[in-house]
């Protein structure tokens, strides 16, 4: 089993991942995740590929420490990961905003939560606000903005809190492109700036490719890490100019070929009885 590099932050370490579904009396047990291992080093921008359904999300829930592995070790700092990791921020597939509070509700929360001084609280929220391009809807509702927006809170929200690390589960999926792209300029600008910890789930490949330092490659039914393929371009980045690059295109098709056929997830994903 490869240890962690040095400098490591974040390290699973042959993990297994089963879950137990009822139907009716019948309980079936299937793996999602089959003996993974990778690390993350701190400040490093990760980004983990892979096919629906290949355990992207319960990779970050293991790292959040929502989930815990059946086998083998999730690994933060040096210390077994045990309960919620409150060193992580965690943008997950779904908003997950408070329904009844406003935009500027939800993104008081984690100021509270942080117990950041009252006199500043408005102007992180306005600035964050401008930042992801909603200073208009600060007085609306989760349900009066389109997924989109709703995303963007999320964002905010996560950024606000300012965590060490962040684990962003496919952020920018729902948004148009143009958005996308700047929210992703946005992202590897902050990147740059604060050297956060980053893990970020997408099955968008050039979206990989533009933000991250390293892919890593999740392929198969159960899930496993395929491949870990660096990024050569330096920083910063322009993430606009970048897909015209020809190595983009040569590393586009070297993810594309690594992440398998639908074929080969066929294998028997149930765990014997
Ligand atoms: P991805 O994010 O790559 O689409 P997931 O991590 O969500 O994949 O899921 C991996 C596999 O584990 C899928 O087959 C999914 O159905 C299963 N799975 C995930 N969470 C649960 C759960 N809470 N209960 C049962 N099965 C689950
Ligand atoms: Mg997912």
């Amino acid at each position: 089993m490869p240890r962690p590099a040095v400098g490591s932050l974040i390290a699973l370490e042959g993990v297994t991942k089963e879950f137990s579904v009822r139907h009716g009396r019948r309980v079936t047990t299937h793996r999602a995740i089959v003996d993974a291992s990778f690390s993350v080093g701190r400040g490093e921008f990760v980004a983990i590929v892979g096919r629906s359904g290949s355990g992207k999300s319960t990779i970050l829930n293991l790292i959040a420490g929502l989930l815990a592995p059946d086998r083998g070790a999730v690994l933060y700092g040096a210390a077994r990961v045990a309960g919620v990791n409150t060193c992580v921020g965690y943008m997950t597939q779904r908003d997950n905003l408070v329904p009844w509070r406003t935009v500027w509700g939800n993104l008081m929360l984690p100021l509270q939560i942080r117990h950041a001084p009252r006199s500043e609280r408005p102007r992180l929220i306005e600035s964050v606000l401008r930042r992801v391009g909603l200073t208009e809807f600060s007085r609306h509702y989760p349900a009066q903005l389109s997924g989109g927006m709703r995303q963007r809170v999320a964002l905010a929200r996560m950024l606000i809190y300012d965590p060490e690390t962040l684990l962003m589960d496919e952020p920018f999926g729902a948004l148009d492109e143009q958005l996308k792209l700047s929210l992703q300029n946005y992202l590897e600008m902050l990147w740059e700036e604060r050297r956060k910890t980053v893990v970020y789930v997408t099955h968008d490949l050039g979206e990989a490719i533009a933000l991250a330092d390293r892919v890593v490659v999740f392929a198969g039914r159960p899930g496993s890490v395929r491949e870990q393929i660096p990024v050569p371009f330096g920083r910063p980045r322009n993430i606009y100019a970048l897909r015209y690059d020809p190595a983009f295109t040569a590393l586009h098709r070297r993810l594309w070929e690594a992440l398998g056929s639908p074929e080969e997830d066929a294998v028997q994903r149930q765990v014997p009885s």
